[in-house]
């Protein structure tokens, strides 16, 4: 679905990620650890092609196709979406106006989606506008949700949200990503990006890696990982390449 190689990227001249590779298969869910300024979410940002995000080596392969130079327009148009981590508040423009405009899904599908978000109350109200924390993210979802994409970019889902929302959360993106289907039937794939265990209680995640300075510095069982940096911090997650698969 995804695969990375040798990705060298810069922002405003300063190199961010370096040699960076990252594969991920067809259904599969994994999720990105690591500090604070590590490059996660520049990460995300150059998958999905935004302007400011320099590849200077390397490429990036999206169901087979090189998307190292495409517009962030035509690799939205291939199945590729991201859930940001801060979304700017948009005044002027009605979540639901947002939502049909970039919706590919069933009208009704959506409204269900809607319901089980718990944003009845919030469609006619402007994008992020005095949302709360979990408002925000709940929004965020249901936008990613309407593009029906192949493979979901999330960018700390689980960040300033409350312990409800993180359940609610993380069940609908279990769901997103075909984890209630059977594995033959998985269609969908995703990154998430995380700093908590609780994304590992509620969503099956099949693989972890630590983004370190900029580049993968090991990838392993999701669980082992996390207790790994708990017990040693990123700085001797060096030590993770013992439980390297
Ligand atoms: P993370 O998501 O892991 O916290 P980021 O990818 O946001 O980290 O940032 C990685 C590094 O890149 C940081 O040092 C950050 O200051 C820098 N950076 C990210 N975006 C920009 C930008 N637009 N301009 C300048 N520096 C940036
Ligand atoms: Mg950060
Ligand atoms: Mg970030």
């Amino acid at each position: 679905m995804l695969e990375i190689d040798s990705l060298t990227v810069s922002v405003d001249g300063e190199v961010i990620l370096e040699n960076l590779d990252l594969h991920i298969g067809m259904g599969e869910v994994h999720v990105l650890f690591g500090p604070n300024g590590s490059g996660k979410s520049t990460l995300l940002k150059t998958v999905l092609g935004l302007p400011g995000y320099r590849v200077l080596s390397g490429s990036i392969k999206f169901k087979g196709k090189d998307i190292t130079d495409l517009p962030v327009n035509e690799r939205v148009e291939l199945g590729l979406a991201l859930e940001y981590q801060n979304p700017p508040p948009i005044a002027g423009l009605k979540l639901q106006d947002l939502v049909d405009l970039i919706s590919k899904e069933s009208g009704s599908e959506v409204d269900d989606m809607v319901e089980k978000l718990n944003l009845e109350q919030h469609m006619n109200r402007e994008v992020n506008v005095g949302f709360s924390g979990g408002e925000v993210k709940r929004s965020e979802v249901l936008q990613v949700y309407s593009q029906n994409p192949d493979l979901i970019l999330f960018d700390e889902p689980d960040s300033g949200v409350d312990v409800e929302n993180v359940e609610l959360l993380g069940k609908i993106i279990n769901e997103m990503l075909d984890k209630k289907k059977k594995p033959s039937d998985r269609r969908r794939s995703g990154l998430i990006i995380t700093h908590h265990g609780s994304i590992l209680d509620l969503v099956e995640v099949d693989r972890a890696h630590v983004l370190y300075n900029g580049a993968i510095m090991c990838s392993g069982k999701p669980r082992e990982i996390l207790e790994e940096i708990i017990e040693n911090g990123y700085e001797n997650c060096a030590k993770c390449y013992r439980i390297e698969q």
